[in-house]
Order: C-alpha cells, then sequence, then structure tokens
C-alpha cells in the first residue's frame, strides 16, 4: 500500500464474518433515520425527531422496553442523491477548510444542543455510518451473493429490474416503476454505468480527491447512503423490528431502497410498521430555504427574523408542534406561535392550580373519563393534539373544584394530580418554564426585604447599617435609587 493511500483509509480492520444478534431480547425495537451532519439541523428536522420522542415516551411509558436506535449520517450521503454527486461531508470540509470528521463532530455537537433545548431524550444506541463500514460491505456481499447488485469499475449498483421480476419494489412508496422512468427520463442521458435508471449505488467508489474512503472487495470507496441504515437498523434491532420512522421526504428513495436492501441481502422485509412525520409551512407555503422563509431553531428562540413578530420558548414551539397530528403539515404563523404560547401557558398554570387543589371528603365528578381518554387518543397512532385537547377539557373540571362548584376527593386528586404529571412532562415532553419567573419573583421579594431594612435603619438614625446594605449592594452592581416617597434598585449596567 503507498504512503497516500495508507493516509487517506479510515480503517482496515479485520471483519468478523458474523450475523449480529440484538442482545437481550424482547424489546420493542424503533429505528429513526438520523441527520446528516453537514449542517445545522433545521426546524422540520426538529419536528421530525420531536414526532418519534413522544413515541418513544408513549410506548416507554405502556411499560415497553424501547431500544430506540437513531444513527448519525458521518459519510455517504451524496449531494443529488443520483449518486454522482460529491458527498455533502467532504463538500462542506472543503468550503470551511477543515477535516470532514471535524464537520461531522461539529454539526453533531450542534445538533444534540438542539435537540436538548426541545427536551428530546437521547436514543439508546446513536450508531454512525463510518463505525459500521465492515457490516456495510458484508451486507453488500450478500446482495451480490443473492444476484440483486452487479459491480462495475469499482462501484455496486443495487440492480432494482431483477429484484422487481420476484419482489416488489415501490412498496412502501406507492411508485410504479414505469412512472418513475417517466419521471426520470433525463436522468439516461449522457451513459453511466448503470444498467438500469432506477438502480442506485450500493458502493461507489472513491476519487483521488476522496478524503473518507474504505477499503473493499471492490477496491476504495464510500458506502451507499441508504446502506447504513439497512444495517445498523438490523444489526441493533433484529432483522425484523417494531418501527420505522423518518420524514416524509425519506419515504422515497430513502426507505423503499432500505427494503430492497434487505430484502435483497437477507430475504425479509425487516420493518413492521412505518411512521413519516409530515412537513412545515410557512403562512401556507412550503418552508424552504430558496424561498427564504424557513429559519433555524435558534432564530425561533430569538425572534430574529424578518417573519418573526418575536421571539418563542423551544416548550412554546413543542407545544405547538404537539398541536398537530405527526401526520399534517404544520403552518408556522406569529398568530399560531402566539395562540401556543398562550395555550401552553393555559396548560401549566393549570396543573399549579391542580397540585394546590384541597381535597373533600368525596368527589363530585368522574375522573376516570379524563383520564382514560388521554390514553385512548395516545393509542390512536400517537394523537397528540386529541390528547392535548383532553388535557384542555380536564382543566375546566380541575377550575370548577377550584372555584367550589365540583368537589373532589383524596385519591381522586391524587390520580389526576399523577395523570398529569405523567402526560405534560413524560409523555408529552413538555418542561415548565417558570422557574426562572419564580426566580424572579424571590429575588424582587428579597430585595423589599431588604430596602424595608434599610429605610428602618435611616429612620431609626443608624446611618452606618443604611451605608453598610448600600455598599454591599454596590458590590453585586445593585443600586438604589431613594425618591421621595420610596426605593427602587436596579442592576448597574
Ligand atoms: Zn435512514
Amino acid at each position: 500500500m503507498s504512503k497516500e493511500s495508507s493516509l487517506h483509509i479510515y480503517n482496515s480492520l479485520t471483519r468478523t464474518k458474523e450475523i449480529f444478534k440484538p442482545l437481550n431480547p424482547p424489546f420493542v425495537g424503533l429505528y429513526v433515520c438520523g441527520p446528516t451532519v453537514y449542517s445545522d439541523v433545521h426546524l422540520g428536522n426538529v419536528r421530525s425527531f420531536l414526532t418519534f420522542d413522544v413515541v418513544y415516551r408513549y410506548l416507554t411509558y405502556l411499560g415497553h422496553n424501547v431500544r430506540y436506535v437513531r444513527n448519525i449520517t458521518d459519510v455517504g450521503h451524496l449531494l443529488d442523491d443520483s449518486d454522482t454527486g460529491d458527498d455533502k461531508i467532504e463538500k462542506r470540509a472543503r468550503l470551511e477548510k477543515i477535516e470532514p470528521m471535524e464537520i461531522v463532530q461539529k454539526y453533531t455537537n450542534g445538533f444534540h444542543n438542539t435537540v436538548n433545548q426541545f427536551n428530546l431524550l437521547p436514543p439508546s444506541i446513536e450508531p454512525t455510518a463510518t463505525g459500521h463500514i465492515i457490516e456495510q460491505i458484508e451486507m453488500i456481499e450478500r446482495i451480490i451473493k443473492n444476484g440483486f447488485a452487479y459491480e462495475v469499475n469499482g462501484s455496486v449498483y443495487f440492480d432494482v429490474k431483477k429484484y422487481s421480476e420476484q419482489h416488489n419494489y415501490g412498496e412502501l412508496s406507492g411508485r410504479k416503476l414505469d412512472e418513475l422512468l417517466e419521471q426520470t427520463r433525463d436522468n439516461l442521458e449522457g451513459g453511466n454505468e448503470k444498467r438500469f435508471f432506477a438502480d442506485f449505488a450500493i458502493w461507489k467508489k472513491a476519487s483521488q480527491e476522496t478524503i473518507m474512503k474504505w477499503e473493499s472487495p471492490w477496491g476504495i470507496g464510500v458506502p451507499g447512503w441508504h446502506l447504513e441504515c439497512s444495517v445498523m437498523s438490523t444489526k441493533y434491532l433484529g432483522q425484523e423490528f417494531d418501527i420505522h420512522g423518518g420524514g416524509m421526504d425519506l419515504k422515497f428513495p430513502h426507505h423503499e431502497c432500505e427494503i430492497a436492501q434487505s430484502v435483497g441481502a437477507d430475504g425479509t422485509n425487516p420493518v413492521k410498521y412505518w411512521m413519516h412525520g409530515n412537513m412545515l409551512t410557512v403562512n401556507g407555503t412550503k418552508m424552504s430555504k430558496s424561498l427564504g422563509n424557513s429559519f433555524l431553531p435558534e432564530e425561533l428562540i430569538s425572534g430574529d427574523h424578518p417573519l418573526l413578530e418575536k421571539g418563542y420558548s423551544p416548550m412554546t414551539v413543542r407545544f405547538f408542534f404537539l398541536q398537530a397530528n405527526y401526520k399534517s403539515t404544520v403552518d408556522f404563523s406569529n398568530d399560531a406561535l402566539q395562540g401556543a404560547e398562550k395555550g401552553l401557558i393555559k396548560l401549566m398554570n393549570g396543573i399549579e392550580t391542580l397540585s394546590n387543589l384541597i381535597p373533600s371528603e368525596k368527589s363530585t365528578i368522574d375522573i376516570n373519563n379524563i383520564i382514560s381518554n388521554c390514553n385512548k387518543s395516545m393509542d390512536d397512532d400517537f394523537n397528540t393534539p386529541m390528547t392535548i385537547a383532553h388535557l384542555f377539557d380536564g382543566l375546566k373540571v380541575i377550575n370548577s373544584i377550584n372555584d367550589g362548584k365540583e368537589s373532589i376527593g383524596a385519591s381522586d386528586l391524587e390520580k389526576m394530580q399523577a395523570h398529569y404529571n405523567t402526560f405534560v412532562f413524560n409523555i408529552l415532553g413538555l418542561v415548565s418554564e417558570s422557574s426562572e419567573s419564580q426566580t424572579n419573583n424571590v429575588e424582587n421579594e428579597l430585595m423589599d426585604i431588604i430596602i424595608e431594612l434599610r429605610k428602618k435603619s435611616k429612620e431609626n438614625k443608624d446611618w452606618s447599617t443604611a451605608d453598610l446594605i448600600r455598599d454591599e449592594l454596590g458590590k453585586l452592581n445593585i443600586s438604589i435609587k431613594d425618591s421621595k416617597d420610596k426605593s427602587t434598585w436596579s442592576y448597574e449596567e
């Protein structure tokens, strides 16, 4: 091996040839396509990952042992998905003049920061494509062995035509090959290595300039993007697993190709249920960078964007997303966001009221319906908007108990409090944001006491104590202004 190539080949580990069997079944397997870490995560991604965060939370609440796998795509995602483009990460690395792995680290960190802000739970496993090159090569070998892939000039393509003779390529997306041919007629021109227009690369020969590349039986190259998810989902969740999720835009070709690869390699479609989250729109138009109507999560939080009247807290945004079904589009507008902001405050105030209710001898209300309705709506394909509506129905009951129009017994009250805490904080994953304002309240009350003490000292002509208080506050950059009838305080700039 030349010095040059050994420098640039990322691994040359001994391959195991072992077919992996996941440990410790039974569990509910949940696989979600994670981000390609070459740029800042956008709001559409946040919404999609939030959908599966709630799925993860609810299944866990039901008592399942959920193994949640969400990958990081750190190599192999071609720019235009046409198998001919440049790797997105490498392109970005050249632009920023840093190592591809620095790009990967930078945007992985950014992704984690963003999802933490929105209170998304971390997955059980977060595997990376570069960490599973060996398994990807092994899967390609199985596909070739079964006759569903062929090699040309150091690249390997999935043979969609051959596959379609025995299986249904398009079973997930409902697309028909002849319709696809119409749509992609242009792609046929210019002659390429593919035997058939719909074939896709599962291994791509690396060019001299490619930085991240690996040795394989077909020469030095990189895995195709669709392959990593087929490999990592089945490696950690088994040959058959429960739920595979992702954004609607991944249904075709990404997920369709995943099915074909798994069937081609191992004879089975591993996924029992597919879930696809819908898109975001802004004032009724598709959110897109090119239309100038897209904003980053930070811009939404700070309000620093021409389309936004103000900033919205991460929990307002989370609540706003959950008010829509994951299968529906969500339309951003200032009115809708402000509505969500008010709704969230109302919900949190209701929980505060609930926690302060005083129980009576017995209940005049039936709380079982209120509780079971939320379970029913979540059981109905994770219907979060309906669940929120039920929680608001319950708020009316809570308020009428608080007003003395109804009463609630001690054990019912305990059940109601547990129900609201579980659904609002554990399942919908909302966090009370009032802790900051509560801190401010305590601060205000403490300052009132200090100002009162200083006033008393002055009345008693105890000037040294009055000065001591002023000087010590000064050390904390707090200044006191005295006027005729009262003293006020403020932080100095
Ligand atoms: Zn994927």
